[in-house]
C-alpha cells in the first residue's frame, strides 16, 4: 500500500505537470491537476503554467468548502470541477484536466471513444463520453463533468478539452495519454480507411486476463 503524504503528493504534482507541458497537452497556464489527501485537495494555483509550477504553486483547499487551507495563492479557476469529481466518487484521488489538440478535434464528432487496444481496456476501464461546451470555471461546468465522471474515468468536453480521474496521479495521467494517443490512432485509421473497435466479448476477455489484473493493481498502488 502506498502511504501518501503531502510532500510526496506535491512532488508528483510538479513532476506530472512538467510532463503534461512537455507532451503538449496544454499551452501556457491552461489545464490543472489535483490530488486528494483526506479532507485536503492539493491543486495548481491560478494562472501558473505547468512547466514553471513549483511545489509552492500547488495549494491545499478544503474538500468540502473549497477554502484555501495551505498556501497563499488563489486556487485554479477550475476549483469546483476538481471538488465535484472527488465528491462523486470515493475511489478517485487524482484529477487531470488538459487541453489536448487531438482530443479537442475528436470531441466535435460527438462520439464516445470506445476501446480498441488491450491497454485501453485495462487502463481506461470505460468508454469516454463527450459533453457539450459549458462556460468553464463555474459550478455548472463542474456539475456537467461530475455527472459523467460518476460512471466513467474520463470525459471529453467540446471546444475545451479533457478530464481524467484515477486512484492516483499516475493513473489519471496515463488515462489522459491513452485517450489522446488513442484518438490520434482513430484519426489516422479513419484517414487510411479502416477502424475496428473491440467487441463486448473481447473486452470481457481482456478484463479477465490475470496479467491485466496484476497491472491494474500495480498502478493503483495496491502491490
Ligand atoms: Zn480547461
Amino acid at each position: 500500500m502506498n502511504l501518501m503524504d503531502k510532500n510526496t503528493i506535491k512532488k508528483e504534482l510538479v513532476e506530472i505537470g512538467k510532463k503534461i507541458a512537455e507532451r503538449g497537452l496544454v499551452v501556457g497556464p491552461g489545464g490543472n491537476t489535483s490530488a486528494r489527501l483526506g479532507e485536503i485537495v492539493y491543486m495548481k494555483a491560478s494562472g501558473i503554467s505547468f512547466e514553471y509550477a513549483k511545489e509552492e504553486d500547488y495549494i491545499g483547499v478544503d474538500f468540502n468548502t473549497g477554502e484555501v487551507k495551505e498556501g497563499n495563492k488563489k486556487p485554479t479557476s477550475e476549483l469546483w470541477l476538481h471538488l465535484e469529481c472527488y465528491k462523486r466518487r470515493d475511489d478517485i484521488l487524482a484529477v487531470v484536466h488538459t487541453h489536448p489538440p487531438f482530443s479537442i478535434a475528436y470531441a466535435f464528432q460527438n462520439e464516445a471513444l470506445k476501446p480498441f487496444t488491450p491497454d485501453m481496456v485495462a487502463l481506461i476501464g470505460s468508454e469516454i463520453p463527450v459533453i457539450d461546451y459549458v462556460v468553464p470555471g463555474g459550478k455548472e461546468f463542474a456539475l456537467a463533468v461530475g455527472e459523467v465522471i460518476r460512471d466513467h474515468n474520463g470525459v471529453l468536453i467540446k471546444n475545451h478539452g479533457l478530464v481524467t480521474v484515477g486512484a492516483n496521479l499516475r493513473e489519471a495521467y496515463y488515462r489522459t495519454l491513452l485517450i489522446e494517443d488513442g484518438i490520434k490512432t482513430v484519426i489516422f485509421a479513419k484517414l487510411l480507411g479502416n477502424m475496428v473497435f473491440f467487441t463486448k466479448e473481447q473486452i470481457d476477455e481482456i478484463n479477465n486476463l490475470e496479467v491485466e489484473k496484476y497491472r491494474k493493481k500495480l498502478l493503483k498502488g495496491g502491490i
